[in-house]
Parts: structure tokens; C-alpha cells; sequence
């Protein structure tokens, strides 16, 4: 049975994608079975991921309004699979926007993405779902169908700020629609040790959120931030990079604790 994990955070630009997609690259490389869900219509994830989000015949939105099964939708990437990095994708791109004002009047209509999922339930080991930066009915649908959330942030002065509201949501979801759903971890991501701030934020996590801080901490890395224009998670672009490096024992680090699951 594949565990799903929704890579949330409200805010933008805090690493969601990077998170997602190099994520994927490295529990692949580690011999993972993956599929990566893009829930954000401006399609990031799909582009990193090498795939043309231009050129979809099927998305993730077609799999949300019930016209194709994630069978159907899903795609893959030739530069991923020769790097030994494979995985599968659920694209998305501007159309998925629509979505969520068409789903409005729907039934069931955050459980859609659960229901599309449980078809390939035994494909995969991990179902990773890179979230909008919003807590909108996208990421509803993400976080129905999860065991649990990632959540990358940055060690910055307002980081616990914005994590009130996501742990509130997350409790709701908790209470009234999906009573496997946890908080996993706080990634740090984009960590800079000579930070003095940095460092300090960082100790406070831990104080505060102890276990649920993991140990990998993902550095600030100019190869991860150039991977996505030419297609590929930094894991594939650069794998000797610290950055890379960083992700790929992020995801061993990921294996040891869904056998804890
Ligand atoms: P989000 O999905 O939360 O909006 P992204 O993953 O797109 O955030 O990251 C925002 C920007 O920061 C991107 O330009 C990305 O390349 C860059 N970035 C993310 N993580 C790192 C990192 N560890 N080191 C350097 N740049 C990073
Ligand atoms: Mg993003």
C-alpha cells in the first residue's frame, strides 16, 4: 500500500516544489516506487519534473472531474528514467484552476483525488502531492487523501507565524474528514548556517516541535534553484551537489520513518 504525503505550506516560494520533486528523484534513486501529483495549477512540479505542461493530453484536472482514471493520466519522463531516477507524474497546468469553481456544486467533492487514488494504490510506495501555496479546495483534496504532511520551511523570523494556520487546518481535516492525517515533519529547507537568525529559529523549532523536526536539513544551493530550467529535480541535474545530496538522504531518511507508519 503506497503512504501519500501532501507537501504543504500556505505561503509561496518556500520550497514546496523543490521539496516535491527532488523528493521523488531520491526516493527513486533509493529504489522507491513514486508518483508525483501536481495540485498547483501553475504546474511547477510538472515542469521540473521535465514534462510540458503545454502539451498534456491528460492532467490531474481531468482525473478530479471523473474523465480519466490516474491510469490513464498519468506520464513519464525520459530524462528522469536514464538518470535511474524515475517516477510517475500527475501533470497539472493552468485548466486546473477551473477545477476547483467546477467542483463546487459537485459531490464529495474534496474526496475526489482520494477515490482517483486508491486505483493505483499498489503501484506505488509513496504517493507525493506537491499543494498550491493556498489552503483552497486543491489542497483540501490533497490533504483528504494523505497519511501525512510535509512541511518545508525556511528558518526566518515569521516561519512559525504561518504555521498557526496550517496546523489549524490540519486539525480540522483531522477532526472532520481524514483521521489518518498527521503533521510528519518541518523540513528545513534553504538553510543557511552562517545565518545567525537562521540558527536560532532552527533551535526554537526543535524546542517546540521536537521529533516532528527532521534531521535532514536541506541547504541553501544555487544547483537546486537552477535544475528546474532545464527539466529535472537537482537530484538528476547536479547529484553531487550538496543540495542533491541532502535530498537523497531526506528520502532515506523518509523510508526509515513510514516503517515506523
Ligand atoms: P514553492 O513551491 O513553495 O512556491 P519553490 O520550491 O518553487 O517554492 O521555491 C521557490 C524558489 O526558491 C525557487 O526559485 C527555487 O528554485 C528556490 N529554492 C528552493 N529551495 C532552494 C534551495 N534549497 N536552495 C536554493 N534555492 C532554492
Ligand atoms: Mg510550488
Amino acid at each position: 500500500m503506497a503512504k501519500i504525503f501532501c507537501i504543504a505550506n500556505q505561503k509561496g516560494g518556500v520550497g514546496k516544489t523543490t521539496t516535491t520533486v527532488n523528493l521523488a528523484a531520491g526516493l527513486a534513486k533509493v529504489g522507491q516506487r513514486v508518483l508525483m501529483v501536481d495540485l498547483d495549477p501553475q504546474g511547477n512540479a510538472t515542469m521540473g519534473s521535465g514534462v510540458d505542461k503545454r502539451k498534456l493530453a491528460l492532467s490531474v484536472y481531468d482525473v478530479l472531474l471523473e474523465s480519466a482514471t490516474v491510469r490513464e493520466a498519468r506520464v513519464q519522463s525520459d530524462k528522469l528514467a536514464e538518470a535511474g531516477c524515475g517516477y510517475d507524474i500527475l501533470a497539472a497546468n493552468r485548466e486546473l484552476a477551473g477545477a476547483e469553481v467546477e467542483m463546487v456544486s459537485l459531490e464529495r467533492r474534496e474526496k475526489r483525488l482520494k477515490t482517483a487514488l486508491a486505483e493505483v494504490d499498489g503501484d506505488y510506495d509513496f504517493v507525493l502531492i506537491d499543494c498550491p501555496p493556498s489552503l483552497s479546495m486543491l489542497t483540501l483534496n490533497g490533504l483528504c487523501c494523505a497519511n501525512g504532511v510535509i512541511v518545508p520551511m525556511q528558518c526566518e523570523y515569521f516561519a512559525l507565524e504561518g504555521l498557526a494556520d496550517l496546523v489549524n487546518t490540519i486539525k480540522q481535516v483531522h477532526a472532520n474528514l481524514n483521521k489518518d492525517l498527521a503533521i510528519i515533519g518541518l523540513l528545513r529547507v534553504m538553510f543557511d548556517p552562517r545565518i545567525t537568525l537562521q540558527q536560532q529559529v532552527s533551535d526554537q523549532l526543535k524546542a517546540r516541535f521536537g521529533d516532528k523536526v527532521f534531521d535532514t536539513v536541506i541547504p541553501r544551493n544555487v544547483r537546486l534553484a537552477e535544475a528546474p530550467s532545464y527539466g529535472v529535480p537537482g537530484v538528476v541535474f547536479d547529484p553531487s551537489s550538496k543540495g542533491a545530496l541532502a535530498f537523497v538522504s531526506f528520502a532515506t531518511e523518509m523510508v526509515e520513518r513510514i516503517k515506523k507508519m
